[in-house]
């Protein structure tokens, strides 16, 4: 006999068990996998708190788990949120001069670092435009020419470099092909993935 909450029937992966409150906490979600070896609690960039449930541990004996972890996940989404917060909003006049600040660190920093990038794979581009963008860490436009956020000068050397080659390989693939994927990847010694998960890590404003 299969007990009732565990994975017979389950194709592979992660099942959803739906969401529970928690004291102190507040709500999290409950994941069943089959991969799991161990109950694992993970607080997502956005906060939210995910319980891993493995294979034969009970619902209760999961949560009876979090519970004891309450403090934890209080320091865990502390630990998030500062390594989140590229840019922490700041009041209007403070923010103009930091955006002043940043873009003068930018226009030292940015075009340098591009035309070191480029040389160094052979990639040729445009012109580069640095703007106040929020929503873009950079873009590069069917002519070559790159635009640049300076809210990269926010982040630390190995994303500035991994956004900036991101747009360099867009001069030879327009789109984000499996070719174009290969040839960052093998600019980035096959770090595109680790580079990228902790670039999603970062939002310019929460
Ligand atoms: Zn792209």
């Amino acid at each position: 006999m299969f007990r009732s909450d565990c994975c017979s029937g389950m194709l592979k992966g992660n099942e959803d068990m739906g969401n529970v409150w928690i004291d102190g906490v507040g709500e999290i979600s409950l994941v069943r996998s089959q991969r799991a070896r161990r109950i694992t609690l993970t607080v997502r960039p956005t906060g939210l708190v995910r319980l891993t449930v493995p294979c034969g541990v009970s619902r209760a004996r999961a949560l009876a788990f979090a519970e004891t972890k309450v403090a934890w996940i209080a320091s865990a989404r502390q630990r998030v949120a500062a390594r989140q917060a590229a840019v922490p909003p700041l009041p209007p006049e403070a923010e103009r001069e930091r955006i002043e600040e940043l873009r003068r660190a930018a226009r030292v920093d940015l075009p340098p670092r591009v035309e070191r990038i480029a040389r160094m794979f052979g990639f040729s581009y445009g012109r580069i435009t640095i703007r106040a963008s929020r929503t873009k860490w950079g873009s590069c436009s069917f002519r070559n020419d790159l635009s640049l956020s300076l809210y990269l000068m926010a982040l630390p050397e190995r994303l500035r470099d991994y956004v900036i080659v991101h747009e360099l390989c867009h001069t030879v693939h327009h789109d984000h092909s499996p070719r174009f994927h290969a040839l960052v990847d093998r600019c980035l010694g096959g770090q595109e993935r680790v580079l990228d998960r902790e670039l999603k890590s970062y939002v310019i404003r929460r």
